[in-house]
């Protein structure tokens, strides 16, 4: 009996979904080749929007059955713990499952850089997982205020520091600014006695964007009565404190970090060539050093901007782009045409400050871009996520949202 050719896609987060869309797309009159996609999760998560899932309730979620339906992709439901890239193995909860080609975008993990105590006693932003636990958190905090008659300790309940002013602090910040107001009518607490605080290791927030533009988010942030602490990091925290590199001691029981980011062990334990933060290194296709029919896409990957010859940031646009383009290059490996060397495009930021603003900027032809400030900015942000949702139901044919 003759053996389908397995390409295998790890991850249906951004990069991966689209990947593994846009293959069985390509490979449509191919049936000698079977697409199979594999996740730890029975969803895809719109992890743009996790900011958003941790302080109100909102669907973030679209199940993978639904997005692949009639489609030449099996699912396999479980977390892949090894790859053997010499033997073109992947092995996981759900067994081990050869491949010809294997596509790896499994995203990126939070990094608590082995700050003392901040594992233990803060609340990531990551996983939808996450998002619930700092909802649950919220609630209860407001609640517990509620019926405190001290007011330092209900100050210090009521104190939410975000660790890192990068695009998901700010995001979430803004959120929380916003909810904060739900949070005194439900509990009846005193809305100035609410305070939220990011503690920002560089000059400024969303430090890697452009500079008037993070002026304006900065502003914008001060504007919702959020405090920003420059130029600072966390260097402890206990259950009740967190101490700055400044020596200065916040009293908080919420600590939310969005410092940073990693990657996963599996690729380096699996034997491949890693980078900065555990970044799988890849050439301009994309492809992983040493074994060219692995290919790494999205947060997982450290691609290099051929321009301007630096990284490539960890971002859904960047994501998308590349799942695109390797299924796009698998194909030309095995069937026709040929492989394309990968280039960035940037085509805009936005950031969203809570439901009703969002600042940012968006690519026009001509090298022109034109920027937004205010409610149209948060129309934008949602047209983004929209044109998401809508690919992902364009490329899987009859898929329903609800
Ligand atoms: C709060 C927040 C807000 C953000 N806002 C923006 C924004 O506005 N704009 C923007 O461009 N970017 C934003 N980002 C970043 C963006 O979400 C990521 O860059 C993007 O999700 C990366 O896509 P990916 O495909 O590489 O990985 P992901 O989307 O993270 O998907 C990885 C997938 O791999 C699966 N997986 C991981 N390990 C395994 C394993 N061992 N076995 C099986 N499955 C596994 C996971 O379950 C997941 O489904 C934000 C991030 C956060 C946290």
């Amino acid at each position: 009996m003759e053996t389908k050719k397995n390409v295998v896609v790890l991850g249906a987060g951004y990069g991966g979904i689209t990947a593994a869309l846009r293959l069985a797309r390509l490979f449509h009159k191919h049936p000698e080749y079977q697409i199979h996609l594999i996740d730890k999760n029975p969803y895809h998560t719109l992890k743009t929007q996790l900011h958003e899932a941790a302080v109100r309730k909102t669907e973030i979620s679209i199940p993978i059955d639904r997005i692949i339906q009639r489609r030449n992709i099996i699912f396999h439901l479980g977390e892949v713990t090894r790859i053997d890239p010499r033997e073109h193995i992947v092995h996981g909860e759900s067994g081990s499952l050869p491949f010809h080609f294997l596509i790896i975008a499994i995203g990126s993990q939070v990094n608590f850089y082995n700050i003392p105590g901040l594992q233990k006693n803060s609340l990531p932003l990551q996983t939808i997982k996450d998002a619930r636990m700092i909802y649950d958190s919220i609630g209860l905090l407001c609640m517990r205020a509620a019926s405190e008659p001290v007011e330092e300790r209900r100050r210090d309940m009521l104190r939410f520091v975000i660790g890192g002013g990068g695009l998901s602090g700010v995001e979430f910040a803004a959120e929380l600014a916003d909810h904060a107001m739900q949070c005194t009518r439900d509990s009846h607490v005193n809305p100035h006695e609410i305070e939220i605080i990011i503690v920002e290791s560089g000059s400024q927030v969303v430090s890697k964007m452009d500079e008037s533009f993070a002026a304006h988010v900065h502003k914008k942030l001060l504007g919702k009565g959020v405090k920003i602490i420059p130029n600072s990091k966390i260097i402890a925290r206990t259950p009740d404190t967190a101490t700055l590199s400044s020596g200065e001691v916040l009293k908080t029981k919420a600590l939310i970090w969005t410092g940073g980011i990693r990657i996963s062990e599996l690729a380096r334990e699996s034997g491949l060539k890693t980078g900065q933060s555990g970044r799988i290194i890849v050439d301009e296709y994309l492809r992983t050093d040493g074994y060219p029919f692995i290919y790494a896409i999205g947060d997982s990957a450290l691609a290099i901007n051929p321009y301007t010859k630096e990284t490539v940031p960890a971002a859904a646009q960047f994501a998308l782009q590349q799942g695109r383009l390797v299924a796009h290059n698998i194909y030309a490996d095995m069937i026709e045409g040929s492989r394309e060397p990968y280039h960035p495009k940037v085509l805009g930021e936005v950031v969203s400050l809570g439901r009703h603003l969002a600042v940012g900027w968006l690519a026009l032809p001509f090298l022109k871009k034109i920027t937004f400030v205010g409610f149209l900015g948060n129309l934008l942000k949602t047209a983004i996520q929209e044109k998401h949702i809508f690919h992902l139901r364009k490329e899987s044919g009859k898929w329903i949202t609800s």
